[in-house]
């Protein structure tokens, strides 16, 4: 049995309950959670139910908005979360009423063992809900064994339709795999397939109405993401600009009037359908941060630090604790620091960081593939 069906079944054991097989997503939470944890919550009242685990910060693409050409200096294996220990997070967390867990990266298919995390997390008592964000370059390699594994969503980012522009802003080829992956996932039926879409002035924007167009046909939603000026590699000298959410969200209502809202979630702070469309449209407002609010993610970096806010550069580690064989008590009572100490906003944050700028360079972070986009 491998280290991650292992960490499941000693869970399941502590939670005495059957190992619940995690092959089908509208199985996923059947299990109830028997040693509850009194929930995540922060002094704003916010509670906490959804994790983003970076599992690699490795990737196979170099977008220009995220990583440099030669990558950035990626840590040894020994400092990164290895499966068991990511089991041992999202077991804890399940206990404390996480219910939705989401791999991220990097690219998390470039991790080996991306089917048994899945598994493991479908198979967590309390988790109803086990997703990836992906560049989808790989993602046809995996998609069968995903499904299998209890996969409910799939993310896949694509920022252009254009093979030249995908090579100018992603630094490889493979628009037309990525273009494959969506219609695969979309074939085997997965319940959520969404993409995602960086829109920058001067480079994609004048590919908005291609992209709702997606909508019309195909059950799936196109999320515009407003791009967050991580600056470490000079972006705006490449004549790109920033597209804010208010300005999407006008010109997406002027070219389908009659668009209704449409229900989404919390991220999706603007998200509508066209009328008679199959899709929806939602625009992520990452930069201007008008869904702080609402805010009930949280993220564990690759090399397994807690961090309350993607604006924020304190971090909470938990590598060492738990290879020093900490209580699971330890790891609770660290979320729960964490998580007394975010702020109100993500303004806020910046403002109780140590940099004056929100730029991954200055806060100990090159590239979002380390904190896990
Ligand atoms: N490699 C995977 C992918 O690209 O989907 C997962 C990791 S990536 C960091 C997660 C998401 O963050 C992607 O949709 C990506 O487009 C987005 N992202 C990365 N850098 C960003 C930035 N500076 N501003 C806005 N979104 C960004
Ligand atoms: Fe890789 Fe995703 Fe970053 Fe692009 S956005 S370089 S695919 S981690």
């Amino acid at each position: 049995m491998d280290a991650v069906s292992q960490t499941v079944m000693k869970l399941n054991q502590e939670n005495k309950v059957e190992h619940m097989p995690a092959d089908q997503g509208q199985h996923l939470g059947a299990a109830p959670v028997l040693n509850p944890l009194p929930p995540l919550q922060d002094r704003f009242g916010r509670t906490f139910d959804y994790v983003r685990v970076a599992v690699t910060e490795k990737c196979n693409l170099r977008c220009t908005y995220c990583m440099p050409e030669e990558g950035v200096d990626f840590q040894g294996r020994d400092k990164i979360l290895k499966s068991d220990e990511i089991m041992r997070i999202v077991g804890v967390l399940a206990r404390m009423g996480i219910k939705k867990v989401r791999y991220t990266g990097g690219e998390p298919l470039v991790r080996k063992d991306i089917v048994d995390l899945v598994a493991g997390a479908a198979g967590t008592p309390g988790i109803k809900s086990v997703h990836v964000t992906t560049n989808g370059l790989l993602f046809d390699r995996y998609a069968q064994g995903l499904r299998d594994a209890g996969l409910t969503g799939v993310n896949i980012s694509l920022d252009t339709l254009d093979a030249e522009k995908f090579v100018r802003i992603t630094r490889r080829e493979g628009v037309d795999k990525v273009q494959n992956s969506i219609r695969r996932a979309l074939d085997m039926g997965f319940p959520r397939v969404k993409v995602n879409i960086v829109l920058m002035r001067g480079f994609n924007e004048d590919e908005l109405g291609a992209f709702t167009e997606m909508t019309r046909d195909q059950r799936l939603t196109v999320r515009f993401i407003e791009f967050m000026p991580f600056d470490a590699h000079q972006i705006w000298e490449s004549g790109v600009h920033f597209a804010s959410a208010e300005s999407l969200v006008n010109q997406i209502e002027k070219m389908y009037p009659g668009i209704q809202s449409a229900p989404g979630t919390r991220t999706e702070h603007h998200i509508f359908q066209a009328p008679g469309y199959q899709g929806k449209i939602a625009v992520i407002p990452a930069f201007t941060r008008s869904l702080c609010g609402n805010c009930s993610r949280i993220r564990v970096t690759a090399d397994g630090n807690i961090r309350n806010c993607l604006y924020s550069d304190k971090e909470y580690s938990l590598r060492e604790m738990i290879r020093d064989n900490c209580s699971d008590d330890d790891i609770a009572s660290t979320f729960r620091k964490a998580f007394m100490d975010k702020e109100k906003d993500g303004f806020d944050s910046k403002k109780a960081s140590s940099a004056h700028q929100v730029s991954v360079k200055d806060i100990g972070r090159v590239s979002m593939t380390q904190i896990g986009g």
